[in-house]
């Protein structure tokens, strides 16, 4: 079966390189799955857990942001932050959810002056990270 090639580098890193079959990603245009010989594409990402398909088997690969760039033999993600699902603290990023729903609902009530749009990234960046480890959300 053929293969495409994967690179997901961070600003300070090789995150993730590998050989895979397929590649599902939330773009800024919705959901995209990347196949080989895929058509030349360049695209920005929102904060999810990207879904690595190999060998019969998925892999989440959280990402806070970034761009894609799609080549019929290679795709290269430049991430904001990126980390694979064993680099992950989950109580780091479940503080970090926790944190970010109070300053939304506090802001949302008045009850605090809050830059939603910060607010709102940190939590997709968590929700990114939780997803990518399975944890439960709440
Ligand atoms: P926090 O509020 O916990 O710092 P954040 O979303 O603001 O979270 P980022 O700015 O996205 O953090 O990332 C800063 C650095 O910390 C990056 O190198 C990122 O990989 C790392 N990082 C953030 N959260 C975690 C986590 N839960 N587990 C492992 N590394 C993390």
């Amino acid at each position: 079966m053929a293969t495409i090639k994967l690179e997901i580098v961070s600003p300070d890193k090789m995150v993730y390189a590998a050989d895979i079959d397929m590649l599902i990603v939330r773009s800024i245009a919705g959901e995209l799955g990347i196949l080989p010989h895929h058509a030349p594409l360049v695209t920005s990402l929102v904060p999810h857990a990207m879904r690595v398909k190999l060998d019969g088997d998925e892999k989440l690969v959280a990402v806070g942001g970034g761009f894609m760039e799609v080549q019929p033999d290679k795709i290269s993600v430049m991430a904001s932050v990126a980390e694979l699902p064993e680099d992950i603290d989950t109580d780091r990023a479940q503080r970090a959810f926790d944190r970010a729903k109070k300053r939304i609902e506090s802001g949302k009530s008045g009850a605090e002056d809050i830059n939603m749009v910060r607010a709102e990234a940190a939590l997709k960046r968590a929700v990114a990270r939780l997803t990518a480890t399975g944890s439960h959300i709440e």
